[in-house]
């Protein structure tokens, strides 16, 4: 990796006065522009590109006051050519079908550049899961999953926590399958709570891999991440995680925000008082000794790494011009555009891409699932040991796919993934 990175040699598209943001059609300009680097055949390129099933429900709900409610609901499976397919469920008010297709898309891409043997998938529900009640909650998650208790089990498809979702919903999803299937089957989600199944190492996974990645850049780059600035947009899961870790690598996390809020503070944030400060007041709206700065500002502050953290398409060709860090590691899924990827390549910062740098959370999955089908629990060492393997043989199949087809780390990453889905799609043949 070199500070200046290449710009594409294949221009996406000249820069429209509007971006389209749909994110399946992101998705598939993404995998076009690799197809095209992997050299793939016009035919091979349409079965790769199209998700392989796509479930669409209307989920009916008794609420709490009798009244009764119907939310919509998705599961897409993208591409099984590499083994079952792997992906979140995602509960938020702005969940659409093509956002899952556009996932779960990415899950396949994201499953092959680490190298595990998983397919990809994804889903979700439209819903604001913090205006539902516990019951109510439990009564839709178990609705979900049993109308897509068909499609999932751990040989098929296997759910994992997204945003929005949690252990507990994993727990409700593998208890309804159960029941429904006459016998406990632990392996049929991942991110499932420690005494029903779950993995150490899992909920702190994601940030985990997003470090090893940065780590791995910073020392390519000739950042010494001691002391580097860092700005992380989304404060849950993967944001707050890997806020606690860098810290712990001496880096200076100078901003962080949440849906309600973000503050700042140039000297660097006590990211554990933060964090106790968050799970008191549910925002880190208000914490003492920052000033206030929204999610907006925050994307354009001057740091060494930002990390986006939240939803899609945060980074635009409205703001890529004014971004000012030197590395952009994408802990959440697509926050990039890509015309906002051509700018900031041109402008030589680095972006990590998703499918690379959030990768730590399908593969600490992947030991889960192991761990599941072989009766196995593995101390939290060996997952991390494990974990840093993978991610760090995955960021230098990425380095060198940068330095064979001369183009940025994200165009790398894909051109290995889909080269690899490709193999195995040719190899298996065509059904029937
Ligand atoms: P989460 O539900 O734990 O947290 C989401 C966070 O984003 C919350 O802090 C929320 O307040 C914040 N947020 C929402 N809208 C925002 C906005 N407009 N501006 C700033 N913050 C906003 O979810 P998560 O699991 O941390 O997922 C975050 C991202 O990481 C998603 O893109 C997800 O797909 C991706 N991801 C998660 C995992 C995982 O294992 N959890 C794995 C891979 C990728």
């Amino acid at each position: 990796m070199s500070t200046q990175l290449p710009v594409p040699t294949v221009p996406i598209t000249t820069a429209p006065l509007k971006e389209d943001l749909n994110s399946f059609r992101i998705a598939m300009r993404k995998f076009d522009y690799a197809a095209e680097k992997c050299g793939l055949e016009p035919g091979l390129c349409e079965v790769l590109r199209r998700p392989r099933r796509a479930l669409s429900l209307s989920l009916p709900v008794k609420m709490d006051d009798g009244s009764i409610r119907v939310f919509e609901g998705f599961r897409v499976q993208h591409n099984s050519a590499r083994g079952p397919c792997k992906g979140g469920i995602r509960y938020h008010p702005n969940v659409t079908f093509d956002e899952v297709r556009a996932l779960a898309t990415w899950m396949t891409w994201k499953c092959a550049i680490v190298n595990i043997p998983f397919g990809g998938a994804k889903g979700g529900i439209v819903c604001d899961p913090h205006k539902l009640s516990h019951n109510e909650l439990e009564r839709l998650t178990r609705r979900y999953a049993y109308e897509i208790s068909p499609l999932i089990g751990p040989d098929k498809d296997i759910p994992a926590p997204d945003v929005y979702t949690d252990a507990q919903v994993m727990a409700w999803i593998m208890d309804t399958y159960s029941m429904t299937h006459g016998s406990s089957a632990p392996g049929v989600v991942t991110g499932k709570p420690l005494f029903l199944g779950g993995s150490l190492g899992r909920n702190e996974a994601t940030a985990r891999g997003c470090l090893f990645t940065v780590r791995a850049a910073c020392k390519e780059l000739g950042i010494n991440l001691s002391g580097a600035t860092v700005a992380i947009q989304g404060f849950g899961n993967a944001g707050s995680i890997a806020a606690q870790l860098l810290a712990k690598d001496g880096a200076k996390v100078i901003a962080v925000s949440d849906s309600h809020a973000g503050v700042v503070n140039r000297a660097g944030l006590n990211v554990e008082e933060l964090l106790a400060f968050k799970v008191k007041t549910h925002s880190v709206e208000g914490f003492p000794s920052a000033e206030s700065i929204s999610s907006e500002a925050l994307i354009e502050l001057q740091c060494d790494i930002l990390i986006p953290a939240a939803l899609e398409n945060q980074i635009t060709m409205q703001n890529a011009e004014r971004v000012k860090a030197r590395i952009v590691a994408e802990a959440a899924n697509g926050p990039t555009t890509p015309h906002a990827d051509e700018i900031l390549a041109r402008r030589g910062i680095t972006v990590l891409p998703d499918i690379l740098a959030n990768a730590g959370g399908v593969t600490v999955s992947y030991f889960e699932w192991v761990q599941n089908q072989e009766g196995l629990l593995w101390d939290s060492d060996e997952v991390n040991v494990r974990l840093q393997k993978i991610m760090s043989r995955a960021f230098h199949d990425m380095l060198e796919a940068m330095r064979k087809h001369h183009v940025p780390p994200r165009a790398a990453a894909m051109s290995v993934a889909v080269g690899r889905v490709a193999e195995a799609t040719l190899v298996r043949g065509l059904f029937p």
